[in-house]
């Protein structure tokens, strides 16, 4: 039911992917994007490698960053949480929930346009992060 080894998008050029790479990854590009910590994250791989321990999980976190696979995420003093979606992007954290949600610029608007930078800046990194609360509807989860 379940082939892992089928999964040729979690290929990372320049990466030799051992299998606990491949389900590392794969739970994050795959699983919910809710950026996990390292725990949570072992919790998921957990269900197809049981015997997986979180030093190896941060192992392959950590090997995934450098390759610039996945985005390390840090809010505070929290666990550090990892973000598969490469695409320019911040981070609104929901204080009510806990839940964290990529929100992105819109169409056409770029940091330059909204912010005084000194003349001739170029932007090679940034983070953004904005914590508040959304609105809870009446919906059941
Ligand atoms: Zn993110």
């Amino acid at each position: 039911m379940h082939s892992p080894d089928s999964h040729t998008h979690l290929e990372i050029p320049g990466l030799r992917m051992t299998k606990q790479r491949k389900e590392v990854y794969r739970v994050l590009v795959d699983g919910p994007q809710d950026h996990p910590t390292a725990a949570q994250i072992l919790e998921r791989v957990k269900c197809n490698q049981p015997g997986t321990s979180l030093a190896t999980v941060y192992n392959c976190l950590e090997v995934l960053v450098e390759h610039n696979a996945i985005k390390q995420v840090n809010f505070d003093r929290e666990s550090s949480r990892y973000c598969p979606n490469l695409r320019e992007h911040g981070h609104f954290h929901d204080t009510n929930s806990g839940q964290i949600h990529d929100i992105t610029f819109k169409p056409g608007i770029q940091l330059a346009d909204i912010l005084e930078l000194p003349p001739g800046t170029s932007i090679e990194e940034y983070e953004i992060t904005l914590r508040g609360k959304l609105k809870t509807s009446e919906q059941s989860s």
